[in-house]
């Protein structure tokens, strides 16, 4: 793998682009086509067969990436997801998915898995053992998300990869959160790494996209479903990603240091009950995350104290917008209980330590300075008149 050798930033830039053999232009060319004339037998370029040349191109940058021998990229993050998901199970197969999961993958489990004979279990904790205890002998897959959304958790990686090794099973991981510039499962073990791209691959909050990263032989195994489930992404899209993506490694390091800044000084907060940051030496699994980490993210979330009405602290921010997505060059934040978790009972959260007060926070790339004057200011207006009094 000779491209995964080189600089992240020479990656980012060089690797997987069209190269413009006629004007010699800068950029890759765009190539809107969706029907080819014959090359040959062998080769039928279609935008449904995933090998347009724009979309060629862009899989060799996202292999490079992540260190694979392949890859795919898909219309959406859940393109990809139910994708890979359906193309290593099968009727009579059970999965293992992580506890705490993205909220469509967890919906995809719940209401299509069983349709198609499926049986599926959750992990109560993200611990080795917990994974361990839901084996059956019928097992095929283990689904991780590690940092998890939204209290950050760090599943191992190695120790997971071990497991399933020893019992014959599949490795899937969500890498969206720490992106490739921060985590590369397959050095780790794992087999399938997958990606929202519409968060921080695309960056720029303005596209939506989702890759599938594997050994060349499973990801012939995943094009056979993909051809059939037709979830490719426009090449207008493609051609967008790949540009966005050649600053990828300025952004996440940008959004790294924000999220690292902000999250020390949240924890000297006295508005700020707690702070969930892999990157704090206070998180449980910190020394888990330096070990398999190159980053500690742009994500984190804190929980505000009993004093601070949520929904006023949301109202008076200036800068910082409440937004569901995440990983744009803008900050954005979410309440979970209100959002991503809302269909929850509060019981359960409550179990998972989704707390009625906690934050979600997606760092930008704005100066750290904005970010902390915003927050102040939102904080100061927003106690509650009872503690005032
Ligand atoms: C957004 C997201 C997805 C789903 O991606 P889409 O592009 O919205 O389909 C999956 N996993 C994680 C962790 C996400 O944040």
């Amino acid at each position: 793998m000779k491209d995964a050798k080189k600089g992240i930033n020479t990656i980012c830039t060089h690797v997987g682009g069209v190269e413009d053999t006629v004007y010699k232009g800068a950029t890759s060319p765009l190539y809107m086509s969706s029907s080819y004339a014959f090359e040959d037998v062998d080769i039928k370029r279609y935008p449904r067969y995933y090998n347009t040349p724009n979309q060629e191109a862009l899989c060799k940058k996202m292999a490079a990436l992540e260190h694979t021998e392949a890859a795919m990229i898909f219309g959406s993050g859940m393109a990809a997801i139910s994708t890979a998901l359906m193309t290593f199970l099968g009727t009579g197969d059970h999965i293992v998915l992580q506890q705490t999961l993205y909220g469509g993958t967890y919906n995809f489990a719940v209401t299509q898995l069983e349709k198609f004979g499926i049986s599926y279990s959750f992990t109560k904790g993200w611990e080795v053992e917990d994974f361990e205890k839901e084996l059956l002998p019928n097992t095929k897959l283990i689904y991780i998300e590690t940092p998890s959304n939204p209290l950050l958790t760090i599943t191992d990686l190695k120790a997971v990869s071990d497991l399933a090794a020893q019992h014959g099973v599949l490795t899937m991981i969500d890498n969206t959160f720490a992106s490739p510039i921060n985590q590369n499962p397959v050095d780790f073990g794992i087999d399938i790494v997958l990606h929202s791209a519409t968060k921080y691959m695309g960056g720029h909050s303005d596209l939506c996209a989702g890759v599938v990263a594997a050994s060349q032989e499973n990801i012939d195994k995943v094009f056979q479903t993909a051809i059939c489930f037709g979830g490719s992404l426009s090449d207008y899209t493609v051609w967008l990603l790949e540009r966005s993506m050649k600053t990828m490694a300025l952004r996440v390091g940008a959004q790294n240091e924000n999220a690292m800044q902000l999250a020390s000084y949240l924890e000297t907060n006295p508005d700020v009950f707690k702070v969930n940051y892999p990157g704090l030496s206070s998180h449980p699994e910190h020394n888990l995350a330096t070990s398999q980490m190159k980053g500690y993210g742009g994500m984190l979330s804190f929980e505000l104290q009993a004093a601070i009405d949520v929904s006023l602290f949301f109202k008076n921010l200036k800068l910082i917008k409440p937004s569901m997505s995440l990983a744009g060059l803008e900050s954005t934040m979410i309440s979970p209980v209100k959002t991503s978790h809302a269909l929850m009972s509060p019981k359960d959260r409550e179990k998972q330590g989704i707390g009625d007060n906690l934050v979600r926070f997606s760092s930008g790339i704005e100066e750290f300075k904005d970010l902390v004057e915003d927050l102040e200011q939102a904080l100061s207006k927003s106690k509650t008149t009872s503690v005032l009094a």
